[in-house]
């Protein structure tokens, strides 16, 4: 598998950095449900968290593929970067929507690795993945607003320091959409955490650190709300081709790792008295998943390309991200079967990372809700919902 690639040296880099995470690192922290601290903090150290941000604001100032690349190579490499990957596309909604004045006093201590924006509130337990029905309030009072609700799924919230949270800052209007009046705040959870914030972790099939969250009078300054009051749903929603791209990459490089495995598994254990890799049943479920992955990839160039030449492409970031996690899901059931008994072995990592591949039908987007997408804003057919 090898093949020009864009970003060689960032991708050389992430390697290295790699290498000193070897699998049993990734198997401890598995093990022992841990978040993997020391991983994050080499990462943010050698500036790769701030891959994104303006060099204006002290970051690196690269393309969002810049940022696809790390997180492909991160997984790639049998590592999991779904441990701080939000700080990535979190980080935009600030730098598309925010004022100057939040950008300058945030976006530098993210990119120097002082503050930590991993934390990103929009799904709530009732409304799921209908977020027009979120229940969750922001009312304002004088110079803060006073949150109360409930958030689930909020993912690294007990290692971050900001939060963007979405929030209802008033009732739908008559006639209005049921997305007008929600609005984004960004959350500094360090001054509320444990008072009128309660975080309660929820455990999972993969060690990744998810809370619910529980805002009970939790006050924000209302210098904090992002960009118009009311026009939130549409800063989130802008957001979510770059979230969605940089997923789809995560899955290309899960893709790889298990394809990678399977081969060389494949190739090495013999039964029978030949390699397993011979019998065409064991062979062609991975040149299939090789297949669909390569495919993936070109839809994944194709969506960075347009996003960087400044077009918003919300067909080819889903298609990207739909094709990819059914790359690595297709690649995860080859390389468990390839195994055979030993892919259930946790020495192999094989079981670990099928674990982690699954999230990806179901989070951040679910498979249907992509299908949702292109069947009504693609092919034009009637919406479902
Ligand atoms: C590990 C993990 C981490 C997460 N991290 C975050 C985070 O950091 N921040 C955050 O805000 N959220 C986060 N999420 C939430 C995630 O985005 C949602 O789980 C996902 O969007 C699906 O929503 P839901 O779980 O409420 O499912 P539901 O909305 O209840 O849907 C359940 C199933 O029904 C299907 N379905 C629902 N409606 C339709 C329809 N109209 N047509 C067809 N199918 C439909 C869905 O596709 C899904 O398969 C995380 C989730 C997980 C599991």
């Amino acid at each position: 598998m090898d093949y020009p690639l864009g970003h060689p040296e960032i991708r050389a880099g992430i390697k290295r950095l790699c290498a000193d995470f070897a699998s049993r690192y990734w198997q401890e922290c598995d093990a022992d449900d841990a978040y993997p601290s020391a991983f994050v903090e080499a990462l943010t150290e050698a500036g790769y968290l701030a891959a994104l941000i303006p060099e204006a604001y002290g970051g690196m100032g690269l393309p969002l593929s810049a940022g696809a690349a790390i997180l492909e190579e991160i997984h790639r490499s049998g590592g999991n970067a779904a441990a701080c990957h939000a700080q990535m596309y979190t980080m935009g909604t600030i730098l598309r929507h925010g004022s100057e004045a939040q950008k300058q006093k945030y976006l530098p201590d993210i990119a120097a690795g002082k503050l930590r924006l991993q934390a990103f509130g929009v799904t709530e337990p009732s409304s799921g993945t209908d977020t027009s029905a979120l229940r969750t309030t922001a009312k304002q009072e004088g110079d803060r607003f006073i949150v109360n609700g409930q958030k689930i799924w909020t993912s690294r919230a007990e290692y971050s320091d900001l939060m963007v949270l979405l929030a209802r800052t008033s009732p739908v209007p008559t006639g209005g959409r049921k997305t007008d009046g929600l609005s984004v705040l960004l959350v500094d959870m360090r001054e509320v955490r444990g008072d009128t914030l309660t975080i309660t972790s929820v455990p999972t099939m993969m060690n990744h650190a998810t809370t619910q969250l529980f805002f009970d009078d939790m006050p924000v300054p209302a210098e904090n709300l992002i960009g118009e009051e009311g026009k939130g749903f549409k800063y989130i929603l802008s957001g979510m081709n770059a979230e969605r791209m940089l997923i789809a990459a995560e899955c290309i490089g899960d893709a790889k790792w298990f394809i990678e495995k399977a081969r060389d598994y494949g190739c090495d254990r013999e039964v029978f008295g030949r390699p397993i890799a011979q019998n065409q049943g064991v062979q062609f479920p991975i040149a299939s998943a090789y297949s669909k992955m390569r495919g993936a990839e070109l839809m994944l160039d194709k969506a960075l390309q347009l996003y960087e030449e400044g077009g918003n492409p919300g067909e080819e970031a889903n298609l990207a991200k739909l094709q990819a996690a059914d790359a690595s899901w297709a690649a995860a059931e080859a390389c468990i079967q390839t195994y055979g008994g030993f892919g259930f072995a946790r020495e192999y990592d094989v079981e670990r990372k099928y674990r982690e591949a699954r999230l990806y039908q179901v989070a951040p987007i679910s498979t249907n809700l992509i299908l949702s997408y292109i069947g009504e804003h693609v092919l034009k057919m009637p919406r479902s919902y």
